[in-house]
């Protein structure tokens, strides 16, 4: 059978994944058939997920709001504490106005599909999100990948190809996902300016990390040509995502987002949760930064952001590396092919607020005597 075959040769080739069961998280600790580990693999950058302290916070949440939200945003699913988020996710990007999306993956394929047609163009750099990749397919238009924050190969697409189209669009992600490299923004803009494209940016990993927009982090003003697509449920430590962009936009995507019309809205209580873990981020922020540069020094993988890849290239013996790690007390996935490409897969080390500097340390000297 079809499905038999595909699992076998999954397996043979060390690309078959399992799922791992948690049984508790406090911080960046989590319980496994009893067993502690620490957490270096996890998204929830400034620890505000699993925090004890805010849960007198969150509690207040559902009372006020219940636990669903019963229809889509357009239907009877718009509350006031929605639109209070909107308003708040919008200051922090430095835009007019923002609109939520269930997660990030909706969003990015709501963005791409309604703004981008038959007829028009993404430029596209190889390393994207699969979100952003899936967006773009689903989108129509043409699609032209340049190589991993190329420059010079965009401009040379754009000079050759742009003409054609009547929309189009240049793509990143702003803090790159498994690598934790940074797109070079301000001349992305300029190349969008120059060949009048959109510029579409996914902040998944940006956000609370390097500042609270990538447009900050490179003194970039917002303006209708910019879109920033940011996700709550990593930094921020909820769940949904959301675009930031002008009024304008907003009301375009709200008409026109397949993603956010057929669907039903966010549980207006993970608004609420939203608004109380952004009073947080601001102190939290300056404790990951300081836990970056540690990482950095000790382990010698250069970042600037909480993503550190450690490049094995072989999955066998990624994986390998990732068990061994497990049996230290320390959960650092294995990133094979195809979420990376070919020959690449690594460790992907995440590093968090929370971290105490044993954690670290302890971290550091495990990787120093497995490699
Ligand atoms: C996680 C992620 C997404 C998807 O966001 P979800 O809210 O988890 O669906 C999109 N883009 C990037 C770069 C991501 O890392």
């Amino acid at each position: 059978m079809e499905v038999d075959r595909t699992l076998e040769e999954l397996k043979k080739h060390n690309l078959y994944r399992k799922l791992k069961t948690i049984e508790r998280a406090e911080g960046v600790y989590v319980y496994i058939n009893g067993k502690r580990f620490v957490n270096f693999s996890s998204n929830d950058y400034l620890s505000l997920a699993f925090d004890k302290r805010l849960a007198e916070n969150h509690k207040k949440c559902l009372e006020r709001w219940g636990s669903g939200s019963g229809a889509a945003r357009l239907v009877t699913g718009n509350f006031t504490v929605h639109e209070e988020l909107e308003k708040k996710l919008a200051k922090m990007k430095k835009t007019e106005a923002a609109l939520l999306f269930t997660c990030g993956y909706m969003a990015n394929l709501g963005i791409l599909s309604s703004l981008l047609g038959n007829g028009d163009a993404i430029f596209s750099d190889e390393l994207n999100h699969a979100s952003l990749i899936d967006g773009c397919r689903l989108s129509k238009a043409k699609v032209f990948i340049y190589k991993h924050r190329d420059v010079d190969h965009l401009e040379e697409l754009l000079k050759t190809n742009r003409s054609e189209f009547k929309t189009a669009a240049i793509v990143t992600d702003s803090v790159f996902s498994m690598d934790g490299d940074i797109a070079p923004l301000d001349k992305l803009l300029k190349l969008a300016e120059d060949y009048n494209t959109y510029l579409i940016v996914d902040d998944a990993h940006a956000t609370g990390v390097i500042g609270n927009s990538s447009f900050d982090f490179f003194d970039i003003k917002p303006t209708e040509r910019t879109i920033i697509m940011g996700t709550l449920g990593k930094a921020i430590g909820t769940f949904g995502a959301f675009v930031a962009s002008t009024s304008r936009m907003k009301e375009f995507f709200v008409n026109r987002a397949r993603t956010f019309i057929f669907t039903t809205a966010i549980p207006p209580h993970i608004a609420c949760m939203t608004i109380k873990n952004l009073q947080e981020i601001k102190s939290r922020m300056n404790k990951l930064q300081e836990n970056i540069e540690l990482l950095s020094k000790l382990t010698g993988i250069k970042s600037q952001t909480a993503i550190f890849p450690l490049i094995v290239g072989d999955s066998g013996r990624t994986l390998q590396l990732s068990e061994k790690l497990l049996e230290k007390g320390f959960i650092i996935p294995a990133i094979r092919p195809p979420t990376v490409p070919e020959g690449t897969a690594r460790l992907r080390i995440t590093v968090a607020a929370g971290h105490t500097v044993k954690d670290i340390k302890n971290l550091s000297d495990a990787l120093k005597t497995l490699i």
